[in-house]
């Protein structure tokens, strides 16, 4: 079966076939699917593109969907690195000599230290409404997912990239983890219950996938 999808986030074509197929028929095949593949290449490339960052001044940095722009503030040879927020200014209070990976540290500890309070809130929440026991969860870096459920522990960890992407979308991850400890699978059971306390969850889940893009 031959079969083509448009990848993000530069929208590359990718056609695969069986190794028999001739030439004649993927053609055929790609130009009948010709203003699909325009449509699909137009909305993978209008998504938000990923940035790579150096952390210098003036540089735009995502706390929870928002926008912040970035401003470097020295602090005196002995005073220990800090955060600061303010208005559309997050202020990493650093040596203004220190390297791309040390500001890129101190950003992610106050990323840390923010989602950490706001998935405390979202679970303290659906504990009482799902009348579960605590669950321990944790924080850290993760390439390919936002959360993970360990049954066998009956702790989560979620992505520290979290704590870029808008609070809807945090709250969405948070009740999809803790359900795992009803149901392992994503099947109708799950996003059931689910819906029950979060009925918009597909529309956040949506939102979430197109911030994944940019992060
Ligand atoms: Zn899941």
């Amino acid at each position: 079966m031959m079969r083509v999808r448009v990848l993000p986030p530069d929208g590359i074509v990718c056609a695969t076939a069986p190794r028999w197929t001739s030439r004649k028929a993927v053609i055929e095949f790609l130009s009948e699917r010709y203003n699909w593949m325009q449509k699909a290449i137009h909305k993978v490339q209008s998504l938000p593109q990923p940035t790579s960052h150096n952390y210098s001044e003036g540089e735009q940095v995502l706390l929870f969907g928002i926008t912040y722009s970035l401003h470097i503030q020295e602090i005196k040879p002995k005073e220990k690195a800090f955060v600061s927020i303010d208005g559309s200014i997050i202020t990493l209070h650093i040596n203004p000599d220190s390297s791309q990976k040390k500001r890129e540290m101190l950003l992610h500890a106050f990323y840390k230290e923010r989602l950490s309070m706001v998935v405390s809130v979202y679970m303290n929440d659906y504990q009482s409404k799902l009348k579960c026991n605590p669950i321990p969860f944790r924080i850290l870096h993760r390439k390919s997912v936002w959360g993970t459920f360990n049954p066998r522990k009956r702790s989560i960890v979620f992505n520290i990239n979290l704590a870029q992407v808008p609070l809807e979308c945090v709250q969405y991850v948070v009740l999809h983890e803790m359900t795992h400890q009803y149901v392992p699978a994503h099947n109708a059971d799950f996003y059931n219950k689910m819906a029950v306390f979060m009925p918009d969850w597909k529309e956040r889940r949506t939102r979430l996938k197109q911030f994944g893009h940019q992060l």
